[in-house]
């Protein structure tokens, strides 16, 4: 049954095909013979690459991409070898999806909403404001639809997509102004990329984009008032406690950022089948580690910034999100609206959205709740 699923994954055109199988052939022909199954070493291994669009061994993403090159080579008993690529390395990482588009790589680790450029579908497979959270999102692709049309999203680039990891829901940010109201946002100037900075500059606000090496600086000099990273995780390594008063959550904007590994559907399909499979099975059980992975850190970080850094934590006023939340519903519609496939991928999203949400209230929500009454 496990394996139906896994293969339905693939889609139409993912047919095993004849070519790749030469790698494992003769092992196998000499196993049927003697009976004895080959030793690992007497097969060719196939070397793939992998390029990321993060710094080389950076916490949490760098190091999930990490794990699921070394998962990929163990549980495939070394017949196929992954050597990981920081960005910069082989290719810059905004450059990731045509290197593996192109076959320069094999494998690519982002996340999709970094190629709108290409689709404007992809973003809706990464992170949408006021959207899924990490455990429904990936109720969404793997039992909603949402792998499928994610499929169909990266096809005509010869590309199978892959969720490979999940930073939970992140933080608002770093903030050097108090946010009371929707006036404090007015002219805000704060580093937030993709849909959550437009969402902010229809609230007055002023996003900017810059590389994460550039936000301490810009944060201390006053370059901008404002910057959303990760979590206390990765906002911890970055010291931005030193650079900012307020520590702002819910991360309204990325409530559950997936990240992916996009395959060479070429080079997956030369592949024997069972190959195949330990690649799709590989990509879930990392997706599953860095989720896990970023709870346990993020809590062990938070303690560290609230106790040793008396770090001034506070929750985004209620009237704020809000308004961010009607702001964001706005924007999402409109990159629905930019194309056919955009609509179909907003119109599954919203309405598993919808679903799930009834589920969560009595369920999740109900029960944190109940848990933090008594706790008090
Ligand atoms: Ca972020």
């Amino acid at each position: 049954m496990k394996r139906r699923q896994f293969l339905g994954q693939l889609g139409k055109g993912a047919l095993l095909s004849g070519a790749g199988l030469a790698a494992g052939c003769k092992p196998a022909e000499q196993a049927s013979q003697t009976g004895v199954a080959p030793a690992a070493a007497t097969f060719k291994p196939v070397k793939w690459k992998m390029v990321t669009t993060w710094p080389k061994n950076f916490p949490g993403l760098g190091t999930g991409a990490n794990y699921l090159a070394e998962l990929i080579t163990r549980m495939s008993g070394g017949r196929i070898e992954v050597k990981v690529y920081g960005a910069g390395e082989l290719v810059p990482a905004f450059e990731v999806f045509d290197a593996v588009r192109q076959g320069t790589a094999q494998l690519g680790h982002g996340s999709a909403y970094y190629w709108k450029g290409k689709s404007e579908a992809a973003q809706f497979f990464s992170a949408v404001p006021f959207g899924l959270t990490a455990a429904e999102m990936n109720a969404w692709l793997y039992h909603g639809g949402g792998m499928e049309l994610w499929q169909e999203t990266y096809a005509p680039f010869g590309l199978m997509p892959m969720a490979a990891g999940n930073t939970g829901v992140q933080m608002a940010g770093w903030f050097n102004r108090e946010i009371n109201s929707l006036e404090d946002l007015q002219g805000l100037k704060m580093r937030i990329p993709g849909l959550g900075g437009e969402v902010l500059a229809r609230a007055g606000g002023v996003p900017v984009n810059l590389p994460g090496g550039e936000l301490f600086t810009a944060l201390q000099s006053g370059a901008i008032d404002a910057t959303e990273w990760v979590g206390p995780y990765n906002d911890l390594a970055f010291g931005f406690y030193k650079a900012a008063k307020y520590y702002y959550y819910p991360g309204w904007h990325e409530p559950g950022t997936t990240l992916e590994c996009m395959v060479n559907q070429a080079a997956l399909t030369a592949l024997p089948q069972e190959l195949q499979d330990i690649m799709l099975n590989a990509a879930r059980v990392a997706n599953q580690n860095m989720l896990t992975e970023y709870i346990a850190r993020n809590n062990q970080a938070l303690q560290t910034l609230l106790n040793e850094h008396h770090v001034d934590m506070r929750p985004l006023p209620d009237a704020v999100l809000s308004r961010l939340q009607q702001l964001s519903d706005e924007v999402v519609a409109e990159v629905a609206a930019k194309d056919a496939l955009s609509q179909r991928v907003n119109d599954s999203f919203q309405a598993f959205r919808k679903q799930v949400t009834a589920w969560h209230d009595i369920s999740e929500r109900a029960y944190l709740n109940a848990r933090a009454v008594n706790s008090i």
